[in-house]
């Protein structure tokens, strides 16, 4: 088989799921496909440029060993419940062995109507196919945990959205589970116990497998989830990175980045910084994330709570244990993050990081530029960022002071990008692309696949947006 499929998912009962098969499309064309990542699925990278693998990923045929389902998963939405949302437009064709021993699922987007799709047409625009392979693709190389894009086709038809017709495309999605704390919602809201259990059960194998030998199993799950997304999130921060829908369907159980709809990697410094056109009330602000990640993850606990060992009240006590942990993990690796960025030792204050950010919000500077140029020791570059100097000079003295002119340069190569996935350049790529010019989607992705490394040949990727190119919404 060229895709050697070894599912599971699809062995859980039937009410974790719903078997679907994709819709047919009139004439895909395959836009690009990851050679590197198929590889590492043990699919022979030369099958994805075969007529067999675009059916595959087009949804217009289903390979062997694939048994195509749509999840079944709940979730808080900008803090509301919705008992029921499932795949409504994606489909899990199903699972792989990678090289590491690693379980991945291989799912399409855009792959057409399921049961869950209620009003929606199942189908994806290109747009948004091309934004999640671009940015995905970048937060791997930047040292994200995340989804990761194997391929995305054009499908030759036509989705109606917000501002009309827009070319339909179709993601390859591939992610270490699809399980998100909305899917053990969408059990916890029926009620249904055994289902919790067994889910939590699958989970634990699957991703947390030590869990299984601690004294309760189930708080360690919890545990776990605790400490990756408390990782995950100063990790997204350090990076200037917005998701802009941190739902609970939103939020992967194995500590993966999933769900790039509108998000963003913010230009200027500004911690109440968002993009996202329906986060009207900014609850998922850059420097709001670890709050809200911590809200979630106490809609996870309440899941599990029936499940930890103890009566209702122990139980209750130990997640509210386990939870309390958050903020411990969290503020180390922030901190850890933000001194190397900064050049700092582990024993230096922290002082001048404070001063930095509240420096760059009130002169509305470029955080990935400021870093970059920090790091290079390019100090006219660096300067030159700043309309009014003399703040700045100061604050120089001060980390001067803070590293003993001796930053750990290293260290700051290592947690400052050159290149980032900025917001103009993905909307130059899609309007490209919507005119049939594939070029600057290719060469985004190809740039952005070293993000550390000072390339002369993709120094342009490095500009900050002009006023004219700025974008200030970003659409789902
Ligand atoms: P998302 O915005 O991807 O997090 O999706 C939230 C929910 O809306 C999920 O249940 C999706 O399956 C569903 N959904 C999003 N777009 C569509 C669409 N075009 N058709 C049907 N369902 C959709
Ligand atoms: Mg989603
Ligand atoms: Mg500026």
């Amino acid at each position: 088989n060229p895709i050697p499929f070894d599912n599971t998912y699809a062995r859980l009962p039937e009410r974790f799921y719903v078997k679907q098969n994709a819709a047919a499309v009139p004439s895909p064309v395959l836009l690009r496909a990851n050679a590197e990542l198929a590889e590492e699925l043990g699919i022979d990278p030369a099958w994805l440029e075969t007529p067999e693998a675009l059916n595959v990923f087009s949804g217009n045929g289903t390979a062997e060993g694939s048994e195509p389902l749509a999840q079944a998963y709940a979730g808080h939405q900008f803090g509301g419940f919705s008992p029921q949302l499932g795949d409504g437009r994606a489909l899990l064709l199903g699972e792989v062995i990678d090289q590491n021993g690693g379980r991945r699922d291989i799912q399409l987007k855009g792959s057409g109507r399921t049961p869950f799709s209620r009003g929606g047409d199942g189908k994806s625009a290109l747009g948004p196919v091309l934004r999640e392979y671009i940015v995905s693709e970048a937060m791997h190389a930047l040292g994200v945990p995340t989804t990761r894009a194997l391929a995305a086709v054009a499908t030759g038809e036509s989705v109606l959205r917000q501002e009309g017709p827009e070319p339909g495309g179709i993601f390859t999605r591939v992610a270490s589970s699809h399980i998100r704390v909305g899917t053990f919602q969408y059990f916890y809201g029926r009620n249904d116990e055994e289902a919790l259990r067994e889910l939590a059960d699958y989970t634990i194998a699957r991703h947390y497998p030590d869990a299984a030998d601690a004294e309760d199993p189930y708080l360690s799950l919890l545990e776990h989830v605790i400490a990756a997304q408390a990782k995950l999130i100063p990790h997204w921060m350090s990076l200037g990175f917005i998701h802009g829908v941190m739902n609970t369907d939103n939020t992967a159980i194995s500590g993966e980045t999933i769900d790039y709809g509108p998000c963003a990697f913010m230009d200027d410094f500004h911690p109440q910084c968002v993009f996202s056109s329906i986060d009207r009330d900014r609850r998922y602000a850059w420097g709001s994330q670890p709050d809200m990640a911590r809200w979630n993850l106490n809609r996870f606990a309440e899941t599990l709570l029936s499940l930890i060992s103890g009566d209702s009240e122990a139980a209750l006590e130990k997640a509210k244990h386990a939870l309390d942990a958050f903020a411990g993990i969290f503020r180390k690796e922030y901190d850890n993050r933000f001194r190397a960025k900064f050049g700092l030792t582990a024993d230096a204050p922290l002082d001048v990081v404070r001063s930095g950010f509240s420096l760059l919000t009130k002169q509305q500077i470029d955080f990935t530029l400021f870093f970059r140029h920090l790091t290079s020791g390019n100090h006219d570059a660096l300067h030159g960022l700043f309309s009014d100097p003399a703040p700045f000079d100061a604050w120089y003295a001060s980390w001067n002071a803070a590293t003993k002119s001796n930053p750990d340069i290293e260290a700051m190569k290592k947690a400052n990008p050159i290149l980032i996935p900025r917001n103009h350049r993905i909307e130059q790529a899609i309007q490209a692309a919507y005119q049939n010019d594939f070029a600057p989607f290719h060469q985004l992705v190809d740039a952005l696949a070293k993000p550390y490394e000072d390339r002369a040949e993709y120094a342009a990727y490095e500009r900050a947006p002009k006023p004219d190119e700025i974008v200030h919404q970003t659409f789902c």
